[in-house]
């Protein structure tokens, strides 16, 4: 449905990676995806290496994400990152809502929303996870989980701001477990945001949102998740972790 635009392929590092160890996973990625142009690459390290990732990556097709940022713009909120701040190092994405900042940060819908906003007022294009988790999936209300997940993480933005954000559908039950959702999981539910995006918003606006999926993505699932007609990237945990690993999806969702 929506491949006149470019896939986006993120990397969320989460904690891992010193300084040291990041360079070294994007000088290989660097080195292994020079001549990519088909998909958006996005490598999300933590705070701590944006300074000499987005150095490292200036003159590459790889492009900077954030994991995470305050609603607020400044302030008394001690171990807070702002927008703003990550501006500084050329930052262009951030993932927010992820499941396991809902999970241990416990973090809202609203809450995301808020973030959402702030992300939008920086011109940070924000990536808005959302997904069941298995006793949601089995109790059969996958659906209105992610109806309410969508509505809530997105509410209040307009539909120029909703154009450059981007979905992720991650299903907890995969994340991290090695287990992927099937590919007729996997579009099931990306078809049903895309449904609902026409209802919040727009049908043309629908169509342009990227709606991403994560959970256990790894070259040799990619290809036929990229397939689906309305899967328009991935986000990649633990096997953005290796330059081998990373590349390979990059290069196998082409
Ligand atoms: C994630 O953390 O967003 C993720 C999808 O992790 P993994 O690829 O390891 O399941």
């Amino acid at each position: 449905m929506n491949k006149q635009r470019k896939l986006i392929i993120a990397g969320n590092w989460k904690m891992n990676k010193t300084v040291a160890e990041a360079l070294d996973l994007v000088n290989g990625l660097k080195r292994e995806l020079a001549n990519i142009k088909e998909v958006d690459i996005v490598v999300c390290p933590p705070f701590t290496a944006l300074p000499a990732v987005s150095q490292s990556i200036l003159d590459s097709n790889i492009r900077l994400g954030a994991q995470n940022m305050s609603e607020h713009n400044v302030g008394a909120y001690t171990g807070e990152i702002a927008a703003a701040m990550l501006k500084e190092f050329s930052v262009r994405y951030v993932v927010l809502g992820h499941s396991e900042r809902r999970q241990y940060q416990l973090e809202s819908d609203a809450l995301i929303a808020k973030k959402a906003l702030a992300a939008h007022t920086a011109s940070l294009k924000p990536i808005v996870c959302v997904g069941e988790t298995l006793a949601e999936r089995e109790a059969g209300s996958t659906e209105a989980v992610v109806a309410r997940q969508v509505k809530g993480s997105l509410a209040g933005l307009s539909k120029d701001q909703m154009e450059e954000t981007i979905v992720a559908y991650e299903p907890v039950w995969a994340i991290g477990t090695g287990k992927t959702a099937t590919t007729e999981q996997a579009q099931e539910v990306h078809a049903f945001i895309r449904k609902m995006l026409t209802e919040l918003f727009d049908e043309a606006i629908a169509k342009r949102v990227r709606i991403q999926y994560g959970g256990s993505v790894k070259p040799a699932n990619a290809r036929e998740l990229m397939a689906q007609p309305d899967v328009d990237g991935a986000l990649v945990g633990g096997a953005s972790l290796e330059v081998r690993s990373f590349s390979d999806i990059v290069k196998n969702s082409i």
